[in-house]
């Protein structure tokens, strides 16, 4: 694989950051994930905007401008011959040597920017989007600024490994009795058609694939509420979803042990990702 380190194009096993970095000492950066459906990027635009918004949020300087992201982005796909898979971009505060709590100046301290291909040939015909996925609850203890997409997933990543420990496929998120969102996903509940998903807020990550997904059901016609929801009411609804730039629209069938509506993926979720699907394809650049 061809990855991208600083303005340099190099194979995987020669591709090195400074132990130092902020990155790595303080999970001090960013990510963003897009995906690739036929050679093309999905949400492309909906992606940057967010990376610009995480990297003001933290005081961090954009190390490039949107046209030239998108140039290393296409210059990866066509390089390691990407059909359909994902695009992972992290950009870190860097740092000229030594640990320390406070930032370095960024006038003399560049950002570091990594930037590799994840290959998923068939990545939209995932066998989980036809059977729906389950998921457990576990309490919600990450920090308070989950809508900026920083690298510190290890809270994440251990609800994960609980979902796994447990049988299941992943984990919701709960803090004050509501849900806020997936490990790695927005979550959403319909009942009696309507599709209810938490408002935006710092509490979550402002999904690029909800933004998208939103529009769609408003375009469809389809009744949207947003405000947050209790387990107890997504075990008594009649579907259950959740969105993603990798798992697109993927349904629910199961929360903590209770069938969601009749157990199978529902009408709503799998239109959803079907219109989904379609409507981005069109839209790749
Ligand atoms: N919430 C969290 C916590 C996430 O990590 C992600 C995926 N990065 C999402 C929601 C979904 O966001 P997007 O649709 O932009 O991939």
């Amino acid at each position: 694989r061809i990855v991208y380190v600083n303005g340099t194009y190099l194979p995987e096993a020669e591709a090195t950051v400074s132990v130092f970095d902020r990155g790595f000492l303080m999970a001090d950066g960013v990510y963003e994930v897009t995906s690739v459906l036929d050679g093309k990027l999905i949400d492309f635009d909906g992606h940057a905007a967010r990376l610009t918004r995480s990297l003001a949020e933290l005081d961090m300087t954009p190390p490039m401008a949107r046209d030239e992201l998108l140039a290393v982005h296409r210059e990866l796909v066509a390089r390691n011959a990407i059909t359909d898979g994902m695009i992972y971009l992290q950009i870190t505060r860097g740092n000229p040597g030594d640990r320390s709590f406070t930032f370095p100046d960024p006038e003399t301290t560049p950002c570091t920017v990594v930037m590799f291909t994840q290959s998923k040939p068939g990545l939209a015909d995932d066998p989980a989007a036809k059977a729906g996925i389950r998921v457990i609850s576990i309490p919600d203890q990450r920090w308070g600024r989950r809508d900026i997409k920083t690298v510190q997933l290890l809270y994440p990543s251990m609800g994960k490994m609980a979902a796994l420990a447990a049988g299941v496929d992943d984990a919701w998120f709960v803090e004050d009795g509501k849900v806020t969102e997936g490990t790695s996903n927005n979550a959403y509940i319909v009942k009696n058609r309507k599709i209810i998903t938490r408002e935006l807020s710092s509490d979550i990550l402002h999904g690029i694939t909800r933004a998208a997904v939103l529009r769609f059901a408003a375009e469809a016609q389809m009744e949207v509420e947003e405000r947050s929801f209790t387990i107890d009411e997504a075990k008594g609804a009649d579907e259950a979803f959740i969105t993603s730039a990798s798992a697109f629209v993927t349904p629910v069938v199961e929360v903590d042990g209770a069938a969601v509506g009749d157990g199978k993926p529902g009408q709503v979720a799998t239109r959803l990702r079907e219109i989904y699907l379609e409507e981005s394809r069109k839209a790749a650049i």
